[in-house]
């Protein structure tokens, strides 16, 4: 096969990330305002985030040929989080420009690290199921396929139904929403974490991490991962109904942000490479732990290179 060749069908990305880019800005405050109140905080910080833009930069960063389809707005922030993008190697042509300006979340943080966060939503509110439609040749190019919730739900749905034969869907809902039973039933796998896999199960949540990836299971998703924080993630398979731990390797956590996106993004590129689920899993609790070992999201996702090694 020569390279022309390669860059045809589903080999062309290992991974299509759908999902926001947000702009986090945020400001160190003494003590957050009362209402009618004006405080003043350190100097700005503005960092590129956005559960889908977070996801392509730890896939890309990894090594992954990840591809991005996102919707910025036609402003500073827009071209900020499009440059850091491509900066780590994503493909950006299928990021859209304008309607609404970029996704933004303002954040205070206190002295004892508590924050306080305002989304607007902005372009990312404006990924419509049209934009999904006119990218069907992402679609076809891209072995797995990656959606979180911070975009409309008609539009993850559509996501759900443009995916081509062969590829796989990996979708992790956060925030969490009620899903379709065909957006769940398209879920190979359904990463959820603690919170996410209570709201989904509500009162018919058991009491351990393996009830709860059974009661998933049921739901309708083919397959289930359950993020454990520093216990690191249950797999469970619909084919086979094994429910298997996966724990991950030690840690000095410093800041958790973004964890479960480098966690979801190792998994679904190894997913992509043709490994077992508990494989990928494996993989990715490892990418999960040394994204907690630095500050920030972007920032603290490791290259190839600076994931721990398998324990033996
Ligand atoms: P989220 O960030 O969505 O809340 P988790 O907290 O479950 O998700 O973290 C996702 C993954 O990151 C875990 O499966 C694990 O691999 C890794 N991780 C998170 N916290 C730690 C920790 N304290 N020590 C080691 N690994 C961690």
């Amino acid at each position: 096969m020569n390279d022309s060749d390669r860059d045809h069908g589903q080999d062309r990305y290992d991974l299509l990330v759908v999902g926001s880019a947000n702009a986090d800005l945020v400001v160190g405050v003494e003590r957050r305002p009362a209402a009618g109140e004006t405080v003043l905080g350190s100097d700005l910080a503005v960092h590129p985030g956005g559960k889908g833009g977070n996801q392509a930069v730890a896939a890309a960063r990894l090594g992954a040929r990840t591809a991005l389809l996102a919707r910025v707005g036609d402003d500073a922030h827009g071209r900020l989080l499009l440059e850091s993008q491509r900066a780590a190697g994503v493909e950006t042509a299928g990021v859209l420009v304008g309607g609404a300006p970029t996704g933004v979340a303002l954040i205070t943080v206190d002295p004892s690290g508590d924050n306080s966060i305002v989304v607007s939503p902005g372009a990312n509110a404006r990924l419509s199921p049209e934009d999904i439609r006119a990218a069907g040749a992402l679609f076809g190019a891209a072995r797995v396929v990656s959606v979180q919730l911070e975009i409309p739900l008609e539009t993850v749905a559509e996501v759900a139904g443009a995916m081509s034969p062969g590829s796989r869907l990996v979708l992790n809902p956060s925030p969490p929403a009620p899903l379709p039973g065909h957006v769940l039933g398209a879920c190979d796998p359904l990463v959820v974490n603690e919170h996410e896999a209570r709201y989904m199960l509500g009162e018919s949540a058991g009491s351990t991490p393996r009830e709860w990836a059974r009661a998933l299971l049921a739901l309708g998703p083919r397959s289930v991962v359950v993020t454990l924080g520093a216990a690191g993630a249950l797999v469970a398979d619909g084919r086979t109904g094994d429910v298997v731990p996966v724990p991950s390797p030690k840690a000095e956590a410093v800041d958790t942000t973004g964890a479960g996106d480098a966690f979801t993004a190792a998994l679904a590129w190894r997913l992509g490479l043709g490994e077992e689920l508990t494989m990928a899993a494996a993989f990715a609790v490892r990418v999960g732990a040394a994204a907690v070992t630095r500050r920030g999201a972007q920032e603290s996702f490791p290259t190839a290179d600076e994931v721990p090694a398998a324990a033996e």
